[in-house]
Parts: structure tokens; sequence; C-alpha cells
């Protein structure tokens, strides 16, 4: 059994069982037994199924969004987005199963078709930063290809997708199709690395982990897709509405208190606007509302745990070069204050390594060159943003800074519609978008002879 702490309070909000070895196996045998009738269902009784899960969780997004309060330290607005993405995932991934199309190729002597066919029981490995996108991202294509889904959430925050397991099996789907199944990462995810019946792994966490996923996938070429750690650049140029640029930077990097894998945490300033920027900056930041997560006005609520606290706290050293930061609650809880580092090189290890905390380095730059070669120092490449008026410039940097997933004079990088994932060491494949099936699928090539 296993403790979750409401990171707000300190507070125990539930206990939950610590799933063993054999009790994974036992799930993932029976997600195996039954795959062959969720591959064989109608395409349309499969996509039905799936929008009355949509509508399910549609139906439940408060009582998700308050456990995620409760279990995670959420703001309530963030929670409420989290538990309809899942529903928004769902009802777009409902449309997949009729549209699974393979092609006709022209060849001689007959006729060449292509299938695609499930891969078989897929793990979803969930960090807890966000435990009900990242899951929904995960299962929602996973069970549209055809595959059923054995799912993980991290041991700190497995409070919602049990709930959605639940909600699964309240909207029809048949059991063993999708299970959540709590547990330690070492125990249950590394059961769906070396069980053989699982033929897919879908990890997102730490990069640490996600390589010692790859390295035991390998030798069952077992199919990875790997969404990892993130060091994303805001890059401001001078003739960017600074106003804007200041104004939504701290959202851009402390939404979540920080933990994103999407974080703008390294902000890059041309040098001619730099002052101008820090000081409207200041402002922003200072404005940010720190508090109870629960409430209405809330912007940011606590990091996840003391663990994660400890390991943010190392970034601040009292030499550290604090330009300025903002509030946070005193008490229980683990808070910690947006912080802002200036000027900071790109050798510190505050500019090379993931926080996932509220912490953002600001580092100038010269001139559209340097800006790249500074966005581009990184082991990273997921995310980033450019702040431009400039169109042709904010292109050519878009094309140069090597990240998945950038936007322009926005922070915007998530939508379920349109791909994600990482360049570098941000991870492996993509998510979401229109192509997300063909992680679930192998491409088959039949040929059919018309001779007589
Ligand atoms: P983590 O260790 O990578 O955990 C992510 C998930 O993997 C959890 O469900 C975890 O289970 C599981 N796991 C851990 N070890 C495993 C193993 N050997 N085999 C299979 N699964 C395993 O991440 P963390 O410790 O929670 O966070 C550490 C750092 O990772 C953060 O500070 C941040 O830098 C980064 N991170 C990035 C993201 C992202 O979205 N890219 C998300 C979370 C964390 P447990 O519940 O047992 O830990
Ligand atoms: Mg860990």
């Amino acid at each position: 059994m296993h403790d979750v702490i409401n990171p707000a309070t300190e507070k125990v909000v539930a206990t939950v069982p610590s799933t063993d070895e054999e009790g994974t196996d036992a799930a993932i045998a029976r997600a195996h037994e039954a795959w062959p009738a969720w591959r064989a269902l109608a395409p349309g009784d499969r996509a039905n199924l799936l929008r009355a899960f949509s509508d399910k969780v549609r139906d439940h997004v408060e009582e998700l969004a308050l456990l995620e309060v409760a279990n995670s330290g959420h703001t309530i607005g963030n929670a409420r987005w989290e538990a309809n993405n899942v529903a928004n995932v769902l009802a777009y991934y409902a449309g997949a199963p009729e549209r699974l199309f393979g092609r006709q190729i022209p060849v001689a002597g007959g006729l060449d078709v292509t299938f695609k066919e499930p891969v078989g029981v897929v793990g979803v490995i969930v960090p807890w930063n966000f435990p009900m996108p990242i899951a929904g991202w995960g299962f929602a294509p996973a069970l549209a290809a055809g595959c059923t889904v054995v799912l993980k959430p991290a041991e700190l925050t497995p409070l919602t997708a049990i709930r959605l397991g639940e909600l699964a099996l309240e909207a029809g789907i048949p059991e063993h199709v999708f299970t959540v199944i709590p547990g330690k990462g070492s125990v249950v995810g590394q059961r769906f690395v070396e069980n053989r019946l699982v033929r897919k792994v879908v990890f997102t966490g730490s990069t640490a982990v996600g390589e010692r996923i790859m390295a035991g996938a390998a030798p069952q070429m077992k199919r990875v897709t790997l969404e990892l750690g993130g060091k994303s650049a805001n890059v401001i140029f001078a003739d960017a509405d600074l106003e804007k640029a200041a104004a939504t930077a701290p959202y851009g990097v402390f939404d979540n208190a920080g933990q994103d894998c999407c974080a703008r945490s390294r902000i890059l300033v041309q040098r001619s606007a730099f002052d101008r920027f820090m000081e409207l900056f200041e402002t922003a930041v200072k404005g940010v509302v720190v508090g109870d997560p629960s409430l209405e006005a809330t912007e940011m609520g606590p990091l996840i745990s003391r663990t994660q606290f400890d390991s943010v706290a190392t970034y601040v050293p009292d030499d550290a070069p604090v330009a300025f930061r903002g509030t946070c609650p005193q008490g229980p809880g683990f808070w910690f204050p947006p912080t802002v580092l200036a000027p900071v090189s790109s050798t510190a290890a505050a500019f090379q390594e993931e926080i996932f905390g509220p912490i953002v380095t600001v580092t100038p730059f010269d001139d559209e060159a340097d800006a790249i070669r500074l966005a581009n120092d990184s082991e990273y490449g997921l995310s980033g943003s450019i702040w431009t008026r400039d169109v042709g410039k904010a292109i050519r940097v878009s094309r140069g800074i090597d990240a998945g997933n950038l936007s322009v004079n926005s922070h915007s990088s998530v939508r379920y519609w349109t791909p994600f994932g990482g360049f570098k060491r941000s991870g492996l494949g993509r998510e979401l978008g229109p192509d997300a099936l063909d992680a679930f699928t192998e491409t088959k090539n039949v040929f059919i002879s018309t001779e007589d």
C-alpha cells in the first residue's frame, strides 16, 4: 500500500495498493487474452465505444478535476482543462477506427495492399506532472488502433488514472481492454519492459529512465515511444511586442509550478532589449498568483513532493544570481516561489539541466545566429517560443531550432490534433495528431496474384 499525499497540505488523501510483479503479469496476461476480440470488433463498434468513453469522461470532468487538485496540487482551472483533454483526445481518436486506411499500390500480376495491424498489448507509463493528459495521449490512440492497454500511473499521482479505468468499464469498454495498474516504476513499469506479451511501451518521464526503457526493450525489439525531458528556450527579439512577451513569459515557464516538460525555462533576450524586458518581466513575475490550487484565481500551486522541492532548491544556492522572485504561501505544502536567475551563462547548471520547478534563467544574445546557437546549446529539443514581429525571421529561427514543438508569439505547444514530441534527448516518436496511430500499428504488405 502507498499513501497518496496532497502536496498543498501534506495530508494523506488516499491509500492505494502497490501491485507486485505477479499481479502485473496477471493483468498483462488478461490484456493479451482480451486483445483478439477487441481487434476483431467492427471498426464502427470500436468507435462507438470510444465515443461512449469520451462522453463518460466529459460527464465526470468536475469530479476528475477536483481529484487532481487534491492529488497533484494542480490549479482547478488547469485540472478542468486536463480532464476535458482526456475527453477530447478520446473523441478525436474515436474517429480513427473507420479511417485506419492501408494503401493499394500498383504492381504487375496482382493486387498489392497494406494493412495497419495493431501491435498487441501496449504498456503506458505515466509521470506525475500531467497524470490525466499524458495517460490519454497513450491509451486513446492505442485503443483506437485495436490494441489493449495496461497503464501504470506515477506512484505519487494514481487517483485520476484509477478513476478513468473505472469510467472506461462504465462506458462499456470490455473488461481487461484497458487496465490501470498502480505501483512502483521499478516493479510494474519494469515488467512492462520485460514481459514479452507487452509489444509496445509508451513512456513519459525523465531522460534517465527513458534510456533504461529503450535499452531494456532492445533484446525483444519492443517498440517504444519516449517523451522525455526538456529545457526549452523562449527567444525574444528586440523587435517583438515586448509588453506581451514579458506578460506571458511567466506562464510559459511557471505553469504547473514549472513541472512541465515544455516549460520555457531558458529565456533568451536580444541584448538591446534586455533591460526593458527585465523591467516588464519583474512586474509580471511578481503578479503571478501562487496559492491554494482549489481557488479559481490561483495561477500556480505547490511542487509535487518534498523530494521535488529539495531537488529544485539546489538550483538556488546562497550565491545564485537571483534577479527577483515572486511570492508563495508559508506553512505546510511544497511551496516554491517563482524565481528568476539573471544573467546566466550557457555553461551554468541552471541553463543546462531540467530543473522541473518554477525557476527560469535569462540570458542575453546579440543577433539571430547567436539566438539559434544558444537555443540549440542543450541536449534537449522539445519545445520553444520565438517572439518577433518579423515574419521571415520567425520562420528562419523556427527552422533553425532543433526542437519538436515551436510557437511564434505564443507559448502553446500542445493541441491534441497536432503532433507532439522531441528532438535529441527529449525523446523518440510523436504522440497526438493524425499520425499517432502509426505508433500502435505495424504496416503489413500483402500481394495477391491475379494469375489464372
Ligand atoms: P521518472 O522516474 O522518469 O518517472 C516517470 C514514470 O516512470 C513513473 O511512473 C515512474 O514510476 C516510472 N518509472 C520509474 N522507474 C522506472 C523503471 N525502472 N522502469 C519503468 N518505469 C519506471 O520521473 P520522476 O522520478 O518522477 O521525475 C524525475 C525527473 O524527471 C523530474 O524532475 C523531471 O526532470 C523529469 N520528468 C519529466 C517529465 C516529462 O514530462 N518529460 C515528467 C516527469 C518527470 P514511479 O511512480 O515509481 O516513480
Ligand atoms: Mg524516478
